[in-house]
């Protein structure tokens, strides 16, 4: 089973890439998982991700390509496995659709979780954090017990200076043009299923599996 997940920042991609590898035992593949892994060891490509990364920029396609293709020799990759943050271009995609030819393998489904923008918009402008603990809640979908005050350990509550709305809406925008490029490479390809995200999260993960169930 050779999976994409894909999705826009608050679609609950997170949430249900966790379940898909707890149910299929497969490998999660996050590139960005990757990158941070690589800048806390303060290795070579952990340098060189670095300035892409703290600019919010993409880290230059021939070397996400390269760890992609690294990782996906291994061992634990045989029997299948489900990319996250990659592809992230329509290069990056080709790419990948050559590294996977070389391997015998190929993909069997790009998943993606669609949740309207507005949407996505309220989910994420809603977010606050504990100052003590990191707890997160959510003023509407998870709200704590007393407003502003962690329900955890009593600490202040704060909206995250990137969850402003403003700075919210470049980040879907941008995220929305660079998605929709690989939406369609995909689609053409037949790859392409979208699942709807505004479902709550057991529906969701229900369909994947649905989806799922009809392969090996
Ligand atoms: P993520 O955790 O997927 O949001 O990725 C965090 C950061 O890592 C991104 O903002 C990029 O700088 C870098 N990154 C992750 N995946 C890719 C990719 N496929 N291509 C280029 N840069 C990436």
């Amino acid at each position: 089973m050779n999976l994409v997940l894909m999705g826009l920042p608050g679609a609950g991609k997170g949430t249900q890439a966790e379940r898909i590898v707890a149910q299929y035992g497969i490998p999660h593949i996050s590139t960005g998982d990757m990158f941070r892994a690589a800048m806390k060891e303060g290795t070579e490509l952990g340098l060189q991700a670095k300035s892409f990364m703290d600019k919010g920029e993409l880290v230059p396609d021939e070397v996400t390509i390269g760890i992609v293709r690294e990782r996906l020799s291994k061992e634990d990759c045989q029997a299948g496995l489900m990319l996250d943050g990659f592809p992230r271009t329509v290069p990056q995609a080709e790419a990948l659709e050559q590294i996977l030819e070389g391997l015998n393998k190929k993909i069997d489904y790009v998943i993606n979780i669609d949740v309207d923008k507005e949407i996505l918009m309220e989910r994420l402008t809603g977010r606050r954090i504990c100052k003590n603990c990191g707890a997160t809640y959510h003023l509407v979908f998870n709200p704590p017990a007393n407003e502003g005050v962690c329900d955890r350990c009593g600490g202040e509550l704060y909206q995250r200076a990137d969850d402003n709305a403003e700075t919210v809406q470049n980040r879907l925008d941008v995220n929305i043009q660079q998605s929709q490029p690989l939406l369609d490479f995909y689609n053409e390809k037949g790859y392409l299923r979208t699942i709807d995200g505004q479902q709550d999260i057991e529906k969701v993960f229900a369909e994947i599996e649905l989806l799922l169930g009809g392969l090996k």
